[in-house]
């Protein structure tokens, strides 16, 4: 599912799933992603939830793509004025605060009385991935929430603050077990910084770096508090809790 398509196949003319009309609907659109022939329609054009745009079966997405539905984001599964990016990220960083879960059986049909806002980092970078990096949610710009290729050209001076960064690993070393760091860098096409990961926790950071060793060519997906590192385009964060990482199934390529 994606919330943006393009109308041609050099991707040059974009449609906000907002800004789709009832005539679009039998039209054929493609995927954000550029190595992905789906092909892309309209759902819900006229119809009370959110419209968004998601691939016929018989010409569905590649491997991997992050707008395939199995990846992908709905927006009438969540609560889109719940939703507060700084205060999400800070509780996967503190996973044990004061966090009361109360176990919701059995999740219904539809889902609308039941759902609550994003809170996982693969729900909220499917989220971020659905929607073009100018467009927003809940009014916070994607591209002040994730760092990625699309959206770099906002970080001239670097990555500081709440963000969630794309990035793969640096080669040829990308940890240091003495310092307890991992670095990446970010954004995955055209590099443009490296991201340190600092942990406190051993044991955390052992099962992090042998996790990515595991996965060295693939994405990675990092939510944190950034700052400087001192170092000219070298930026930290901290690592508190594995739910700060998702690895992709996606090669760097
Ligand atoms: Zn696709």
């Amino acid at each position: 599912m994606a919330m943006y398509v393009y109308k041609d196949e050099a991707r040059t003319e974009k449609l906000l799933a907002k800004n789709a009309q009832k005539a679009d609907k039998n039209t054929r659109f493609y995927c954000p992603n550029s190595n992905c022939n789906a092909y892309m329609y309209i759902c819900n054009v006229d119809g009370i939830s959110m419209a968004y745009f998601r691939a016929r079966r018989s010409y569905g997405h590649i491997d991997g793509c992050i707008h395939s539905s199995s990846n992908g984001f709905n927006p009438n599964n969540y609560q889109e004025d719940m939703f507060q990016f700084e205060n999400a990220l800070s509780k996967l960083m503190n996973p044990s605060k004061s966090q009361i879960k109360k176990e919701t059986p059995g999740e219904n049909g539809t889902g609308e009385s039941e759902s609550k806002p994003l809170h996982t980092i693969r729900q909220i970078y499917s989220m971020c991935k659905s929607y073009d990096c100018t467009d927003d949610y809940n009014g916070k710009e994607i591209g002040q929430m994730l760092i990625d290729d699309r959206s770099i050209y906002m970080y001239p001076k670097g990555v500081f603050g709440w963000r969630i960064i794309e990035g793969k690993i640096k080669k040829p070393l990308f940890y240091d077990n003495d310092k307890r760091e991992i670095t990446l860098v970010a954004p995955i096409k055209n590099v443009k910084y490296e991201c340190v990961l600092n942990f406190d926790d051993d044991a955390l950071f052992k099962d992090v770096r042998n996790n990515i060793y595991a996965n060295r060519n693939k994405v990675i997906v990092i939510a944190s508090q950034w700052s400087s590192s001192g170092i000219y385009n070298v930026f930290c964060a901290p690592i508190k809790s594995k739910k700060q990482v998702a690895i992709l199934n996606t090669e760097v390529g």
